[in-house]
C-alpha cells in the first residue's frame, strides 16, 4: 500500500479566518497553506477594495514569521457594490473574487442580495476582467425545505445569473448535493469547491441519536446518496472540483446552544481526513489535483513551488479536540474514524 505521498503545497478555496482573537487563535492552524481565498462575511462584511486591503493586514499580522499562507481575499457583493471598485481592486491584485451571499442565506449575510438585477453591472464588469464569482447556492426562500435550498438555488437564481451574463466564472462553492455535481458538470466557466466535512457526515450524523451541533454547518449536510456523489466527484479527477474547507469557526458556546450556528471549523485536520476519504476511495493518486492542482488552475495561477508529504502511521494522527480563542473554546470538526495519514512539511 502507498504509504507516502509527496504533493504540491495544497490551497484552499474557501476558508473563514474571521477576526480579532479568532483570527489570532485559528490563522495560524492554515499557516501551512499555500494560497487561501479568505471570505469577507464578518460583522461588518468586506465590501470595498479597501477594506479588503486593511482586513488582508490584519490577516498578515495575525500568522507567524515566514509562513507559506497567501491569503487571497474576497468582496461581499452587495446591492451597493460598485463595479469600479471592484475592479480597480482586482487590477491592484488587493482581491481574487467577489462572493455572492443570497441574503439571509447564512452566518452573517444580512448584507446578501436581494435583487438580482441590481448586481447585473457588477456581474457583467467581472465577467469582462475574468474575476470568478464564488456562490453560496442556496435559496433563502422560507417555503424551500432547507435540504432542497440548494437544488432550487441552481434552477431560480444561478442559471438565470450565468444565462444573463455569458463568460462569467462561477464557482459553486460547498456543493452538497449530486445535483449540483450534476449541474457543474454540465457547463463551461463553472467549478466547484467540496468541503472534507461533507465528504465525510450524511444529515444522520447531524441528528440521530441525539443533535450533534458540531455537525451542523449551511449548506447543511444532506443524505448518504449526496455524500457518495460528492466523494465520487471530488475523488474523479475532474479538474472542476477543489478543495475549499469552508473552514468556519465559531465559540462553542454559540454552537452549543439554542439557536446553535452553523460551520464546522477543519483547518487542523481537513487534508490528513481527505487523504483518509481518497485512500477509501482507490484514489490516492488524484488527491494532490483535488488539494493543489484544480483550484489554482480555476483562477489562473500556477500551482505552488514546493511540496508536502502525507504519510500513512500506524498511530493515528492526532489534533486538539477543541483550542483556545480569548475565552472561548473552539472544537475541532471530529471525523469519527481514526485518520492514519500525518503531514511532513517538505519545505
Ligand atoms: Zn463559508
Amino acid at each position: 500500500m502507498n504509504t507516502k505521498l509527496r504533493i504540491r503545497r495544497p490551497d484552499d478555496w474557501h476558508l473563514h479566518l474571521r477576526d480579532r482573537e479568532m483570527l489570532a487563535a485559528v490563522a495560524p492552524w492554515s499557516a501551512g497553506l499555500g494560497r487561501a481565498i479568505i471570505m469577507p462575511n464578518l460583522v461588518p462584511p468586506v465590501v470595498t477594495g479597501a477594506e479588503a486591503a486593511a482586513y488582508r493586514d490584519r490577516i498578515l499580522a495575525a500568522l507567524p514569521e515566514n509562513v507559506t499562507l497567501r491569503p487571497l481575499m474576497t468582496l461581499y457583493l452587495t446591492e451597493a457594490t460598485d463595479p469600479a471598485d471592484v475592479l480597480a481592486a482586482h487590477a491592484q491584485g488587493i482581491i481574487a473574487a467577489v462572493k455572492l451571499y443570497p441574503a439571509g442565506a447564512t452566518t452573517n449575510s444580512a448584507s446578501g442580495v436581494r435583487d438580482f438585477d441590481r448586481v447585473r453591472p457588477v456581474l457583467e464588469a467581472m465577467a469582462g476582467a475574468g474575476i470568478p464569482l464564488c456562490v453560496h447556492g442556496e435559496v433563502t426562500d422560507p417555503a424551500v425545505d432547507i435540504f432542497d435550498r440548494e437544488a432550487v438555488f441552481i434552477d431560480r437564481v444561478l442559471e438565470p445569473i450565468r444565462r444573463a451574463t455569458p463568460g462569467l466564472r462561477v464557482v459553486m462553492e460547498h456543493v452538497t448535493t449530486a445535483d449540483g455535481v450534476a449541474y457543474v458538470r454540465s457547463g463551461d466557466n463553472i467549478g466547484a469547491t467540496i468541503t472534507t466535512h461533507h465528504l465525510v457526515i450524511n444529515r444522520n450524523h447531524i441528528l440521530v441519536g441525539g443533535i450533534r451541533p458540531h455537525y451542523y454547518c449551511l449548506p447543511v449536510a444532506k443524505r448518504e446518496s449526496h455524500r457518495l456523489a460528492l466523494v465520487e466527484a471530488a475523488t474523479s479527477g475532474d479538474p472542476r472540483f477543489f478543495t475549499g474547507t469552508d473552514s468556519a469557526p465559531h465559540p462553542d458556546r454559540a454552537k452549543e446552544s439554542a439557536c446553535g450556528c452553523a460551520g464546522c471549523f477543519t483547518a487542523p485536520n481537513w487534508l490528513q481526513i481527505c487523504a483518509h476519504v481518497f485512500e477509501q476511495a482507490g484514489a490516492l493518486d488524484r488527491l494532490e489535483g483535488f488539494t493543489s492542482l484544480h483550484g489554482a488552475a480555476f483562477y489562473g495561477l500556477d500551482p505552488n513551488p514546493d511540496h508536502i508529504s502525507l504519510v500513512r502511521r500506524d498511530e493515528p494522527a492526532r489534533w486538539p479536540e477543541r483550542i483556545t480563542a480569548g475565552g472561548e473554546t473552539v472544537t475541532v470538526f471530529d471525523p469519527g474514524f481514526p485518520v492514519h495519514w500525518h503531514i511532513e512539511d517538505d519545505a
